[in-house]
């Protein structure tokens, strides 16, 4: 089959082409490395099913082109990483607004299976958890720049369903809670990649707030296993499905974990929000998907547990 990834040179978007070629896949990608690097794929290029357009998705014949060519279009194409929203606000607003369209409207022209990835951000401040795909959006003001991500994808998703109800488009909406792996780089202010690297250099690590915030992480073989089984799946269409890993862990004591298994001597130092990003910041507390109704459908559950991805990490950067 030929299959279109969309922000196919990214840390994601690069392991789920690889994995899909080798299943015998012919994979198209499109990336205009924005953050995607060719480091990221260039393993993958002699590879004769492989095929790579350095563009922006906002070149909508092209995107026309492309969907014609391919069966299923996974759209990881986006604008990530909390700092990047933040000192960027209109690129990330147009490009996960004004891309997801150009997509939707380029696949439904061949009616092609779009799987959206969107983000656990979606989900907003709810301090309810865990996150059922179900429970309610819960967003500060507009005046907060950090918001705008939020509203950006959950505008994505909005746009995917409408496709799916008014025109019949085969979509599958996919929440990603935070993925962790290989190339994913600290640039955009991930933590995990951040802390290795601040472990591994002996610099301090550094926890913005009191550490008492959670996430939960998944490995991203994890989720490549879940979109590419929502992909192959008939009744995922039209539906949004949470894709991550139930475990959840404070940062500070991720800190701690990260810097016991890189044997590193660094401090542990505490960033007030406002240094870190901007005045008035506001984090997530917790964030931890149910994934039930992804068990249910594709019989998932992550396999990787932090401890391996941490020090399958810590390795992949200290080559
Ligand atoms: N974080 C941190 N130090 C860093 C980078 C991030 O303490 O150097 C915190 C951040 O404030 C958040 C958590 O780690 O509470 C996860 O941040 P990330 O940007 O990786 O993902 P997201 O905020 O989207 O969950």
């Amino acid at each position: 089959m030929r299959i279109l990834i969309t922000g196919g040179a990214g840390f994601i978007g690069s392991h789920l082409a690889e994995e899909l070629l080798r299943r015998g896949e012919e994979v198209y990608v499109i990336d205009n490395l924005s953050t995607g690097r060719l480091e990221n794929i260039k393993h993958l290029a002699a590879n004769p099913r492989f095929h790579i357009t350095i563009e922006t998705i906002l070149e909508e014949k092209l995107m026309e082109d492309l969907a014609s060519k391919c069966e299923v279009i996974f759209h990881l194409a986006a604008a990530v990483g909390v700092r990047l929203i933040i000192e960027k606000p209109v690129d990330t607003i147009e490009t996960n607004i004004l891309g997801t369209e150009i997509v939707l409207r380029a696949a439904n022209k061949f009616k092609r299976k779009v799987i959206l990835t969107s983000t656990s951000e979606v989900y907003g401040k709810n301090s309810k958890v865990p996150f059922r795909e179900d429970d309610d959006s819960v967003y500060g003001p507009t005046t907060k720049s950090r918001w705008s991500y939020a509203c950006s994808k959950a505008i994505d998703e909005f746009l995917s369903l409408a496709y799916f109800h008014e025109k019949k488009l085969p979509i599958v909406v996919a929440r990603l809670f935070n993925t962790i792996g290989p190339r994913q780089t600290g640039r955009y202010g991930m933590v995990v990649p951040s802390f290795v690297q601040q472990a591994l250099l002996g610099h301090p690590i550094t926890v913005y707030g009191d550490g008492k915030q959670s996430r939960s992480f998944t490995y991203v073989s994890d989720v490549v296993s879940a979109l590419i089984g929502l992909s192959e799946h008939p009744k995922a269409v039209g539906e949004v499905f949470n894709v991550g890993n139930g475990r959840e862990i404070t940062i500070g004591q991720l800190a701690m974990l990260i810097r016991k298994m890189s044997n590193s001597k660094s401090k542990i130092v505490y960033i007030p929000y406002e240094k870190a990003f901007e005045k008035g910041f506001e984090d997530m507390k917790r964030r931890v998907p149910d994934i039930a109704k992804l068990n249910h459908l594709i019989g998932y559950k992550p396999r990787v547990s932090l401890e391996t991805s941490i020090e399958r990490i810590i390795a992949n950067y200290r080559e």
